[in-house]
């Protein structure tokens, strides 16, 4: 069959394809431990279920407007202010289909053809996928570990040009755990400042998750003139233990965000009715089930960390943020498991998958080789066990 060349040159999201050959294992009687999707394993809140299934009763149940509910709105803007100190209007808030469905309409709406978007990697799978798919071309700045993993300002300055529309910002950061400070932050609003045609996309879906005193900071909250240039993207699916229920958010400037809405009544119509009542629920309601699970999962970093460091020849850095370990696996490169040899990343992740049983997802995945994901969005027992599958077949490697 012949498809556009758009569908040609798009490949699926590696994690979740990473996880579904896990499930697919799985489904075959394997017993595969996965630190693949980065997904809380942690149940909804109950009180978050309750609100959905009162919204079903009360026949909450038909379309509602293309980009979200007003009470939904209305507790975002009330989080945005409490929260991140950020006065937003409703019409420059847009609910959507997920945090992921934020960034594809945004993409879409900004980019035209050669329009660059600036990606500092090790980045998200999705970003530069989007942006292809929108038409423009993905500028990737390697990022490298003795900063942490972050985009400095000079790096920055060294990549805008006339066609840049913007910087995508990922802080907590999926996949190094990279948490940006206010200072760092106000070093790259100063350069993006200085481009007038480029706008900052803020992805702060790992917002609560940060840890050893760092401080989450919404570069947008920095002052009025980054904040008109900022989108915001947050959502539910990572804080309220909701990836299935399909809410996600972006505010800022109000066309983008109107142009965002009129996609969304062209494409998808309103995101699930009732999962946008139960976002109001875990957005008014009680935030301790955060806490909990914060505090959960920076017990389950230390017990990661301290594992993979173990290894002979890795290296891991301790994540300040987010739920995911990026540890420095080369030292695997050249050897052989059994007759089969490791050449890099992708190779080790599937030899991990196929031999181990331990399912994670390859540095290459995220533009950046020689490194491996670990979500530890698992229990302290399959950490263990997970742990033990790698060393012993780190042993094995000769
Ligand atoms: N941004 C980042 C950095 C992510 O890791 C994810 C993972 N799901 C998303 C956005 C999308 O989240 P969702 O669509 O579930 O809201
Ligand atoms: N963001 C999660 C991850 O990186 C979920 C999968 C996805 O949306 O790609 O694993």
């Amino acid at each position: 069959m012949r498809l556009s060349q758009r569908a040609a040159s798009m490949a699926p999201s590696p994690t979740l394809a990473m996880d579904a050959k896990a499930k697919a294992m799985r489904r075959q009687g394997i017993d595969v431990i996965s630190f693949s999707v980065g997904e809380p394993d942690f149940d909804t809140p109950a009180h978050i279920r309750a609100a959905a299934a009162a919204a079903m009763e009360q026949g909450h149940t038909r379309y509602t407007p293309a980009g979200g509910i007003p009470e939904l709105k209305e507790v975002i803007q009330e989080k945005l202010a409490r929260v991140n100190g950020l006065e937003y209007t409703p019409d420059q808030i847009v609910v959507s289909v997920g945090a992921k469905h934020a960034l594809y309409n945004a993409f879409q709406v900004l980019l035209d053809p050669g329009d660059e978007v600036i990606i500092p990697a090790p980045y998200w799978v999705s970003y530069a996928d989007q942006v292809r798919l929108a038409g423009g071309e993905p500028v990737i700045v390697p990022t490298t570990e003795d900063t942490g993993f972050k985009l400095t300002a000079a790096q920055l300055r060294d990549h805008l040009t006339p066609r840049t529309r913007a910087l995508v910002l990922n802080s907590p950061c999926n996949p190094t755990g990279a948490v940006y400070s206010r200072t760092e932050l106000a070093a790259l609003a100063e350069a993006v400042l200085a481009h007038p045609d480029c706008l900052i996309i803020a992805d702060e879906i790992y917002e609560p998750f940060v840890y050893d005193g760092n401080e989450h900071v919404s570069i947008a909250s920095l002052s009025p003139e980054i904040k008109a240039r900022t989108l915001v993207i947050n959502g539910v699916s990572k804080m309220y233990a909701m990836t299935g229920w399909r809410i996600g958010y972006a505010a800022g400037p109000k066309e983008l965000i109107q142009a965002m809405a009129d996609l969304q009544s062209q494409s998808t119509s309103n995101p699930t009715s009732i999962s946008q009542w139960a976002a109001v629920a875990a957005l008014r309601g009680s935030q301790e089930p955060v806490g909990e699970m914060v505090a959960a999962f920076r017990k389950r970093r230390d017990l990661i960390v301290e594992g993979l460091r173990a290894l002979p020849g890795v290296t891991c850095q301790v994540p300040p943020g987010a739920f995911y370990v990026f540890p420095r696996v080369d030292a695997a490169f050249g050897k052989r498991y059994g007759d089969q040899v490791i050449n890099n990343s992708q190779e080790l992740a599937m030899a991990l998958l196929n031999e181990a049983h331990v399912a994670l997802v390859p540095g290459s995945a995220f533009g950046y080789e020689g490194y491996l994901r670990l979500s530890y969005a698992a229990n302290e027992n399959q950490i263990r066990a997970g742990l033990e599958r790698i060393a012993n077949f780190w042993r094995a490697l000769a």
